[in-house]
């Protein structure tokens, strides 16, 4: 049983609107958490609910969506607070009606997140480690981005894939990857503020047509790392890359840096969804493999 009055009244306390707490409906689509519209309009709510464990994971999304938000580029929904009712914690967010994507959405989104993108700092990660799909993600500043890629990113997902049981094969061409990578990231990225887990399902487009992104696993990165996985499963569109390299250009050398950054996704799925993805994560380390021989 969810505790709504309780949640209504955190939303009242945090600066919110009143909302009645019978109007919770569930909403669908969500991977990892039980989502809600709660309220209704100009108060309407976006509530995600998951396990009281879960809380970390919750403020960690708010501090992301706020990072993006403040950078006044690509829409995100707005977070208003974070806490624990009973047996369950909860991300309470500004709830945005979609739509459908106006002649110009696709475009938009790839010039909003290029200038998204702009935004940086001195070092690679950031100041507080989240979650990838429910995975924790280490987040430790680094000046070096090959050692950031190479230690928080693939290397913490081979560690993991080890702790699963997934073998020898996979452990050995990690390690033999993970001593390539000097020679794979043959680029200088600056670090810029990243989504972190841009597939297909976190983009969408508010009812005026414009592009909204949603559930950031947020670090500062390549950007390539966020354009490579657009890529990994489709539903960005020729407008988005056009859009995206007007603003500002990939580096050369992104075609074969882009499965690199999508190897950290693919071992992220094999580490939560189990062994269907381990011939997928075993043939990119073999391609990335022999570009170094
Ligand atoms: P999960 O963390 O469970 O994967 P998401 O944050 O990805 O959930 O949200 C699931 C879906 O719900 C999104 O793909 C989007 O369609 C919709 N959604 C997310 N946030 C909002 C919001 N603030 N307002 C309206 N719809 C939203």
């Amino acid at each position: 049983m969810t505790d709504w009055s309780a949640i209504a009244a955190a939303i009242g306390n945090a600066g919110g609107g009143r909302v009645d707490p019978s109007t919770s409906r569930a909403v669908g689509g969500g991977c990892i958490n039980r989502a809600y519209h709660l309220g209704s309009s100009p108060h309407a709510y976006f509530v995600k609910l998951n396990g009281r464990d879960r809380l970390a994971m919750f403020e960690a999304e708010a501090a992301g969506l706020e990072a993006m938000a403040d950078t006044g580029t690509i829409r995100v929904p707005r977070p208003l607070c974070t806490g624990t009712a009973g047996a369950q914690s909860y991300i309470v967010m500004e709830y945005i009606a979609l739509g459908r994507s106006g002649a110009h959405g696709a475009g938009e989104a790839g010039h909003q997140l290029a200038a998204m993108h702009l935004a940086s700092r001195a070092d690679f990660g950031w100041d507080r480690d989240n979650t990838i799909g429910s995975t924790h993600q280490p987040n430790h500043p680094e000046q070096d981005w090959v050692t950031f890629w190479g230690r928080h990113r693939l290397g913490f997902q081979l560690d993991l894939a080890t702790r699963n049981g997934y073998g020898r094969r996979l452990r050995d061409q990690g390690e033999r990857l993970l001593v390539a990578l000097p020679a794979l990231i043959d680029h200088a990225p600056v670090p810029s503020l990243l989504h972190g887990d841009l597939w297909g399902g976190n983009l969408g487009f508010d009812e005026a047509g414009h592009p909204v992104i949603f559930d950031p696993a947020l670090y500062y990165g390549d950007r390539e790392a966020d354009i490579a996985m657009t890529e990994l499963f489709g539903g960005f569109g020729g407008d988005f890359y056009a859009a995206y390299n007007e603003a500002w250009p990939l580096d050369p050398g992104y075609r074969t840096r882009k499965d690199l950054y999508n190897l950290y996704h693919i071992l992220n799925h094999l580490n939560l969804f189990g062994s269907g993805y381990l011939g997928q994560a075993e043939g990119m380390l073999q391609g990335l493999l022999a570009q170094v021989r």
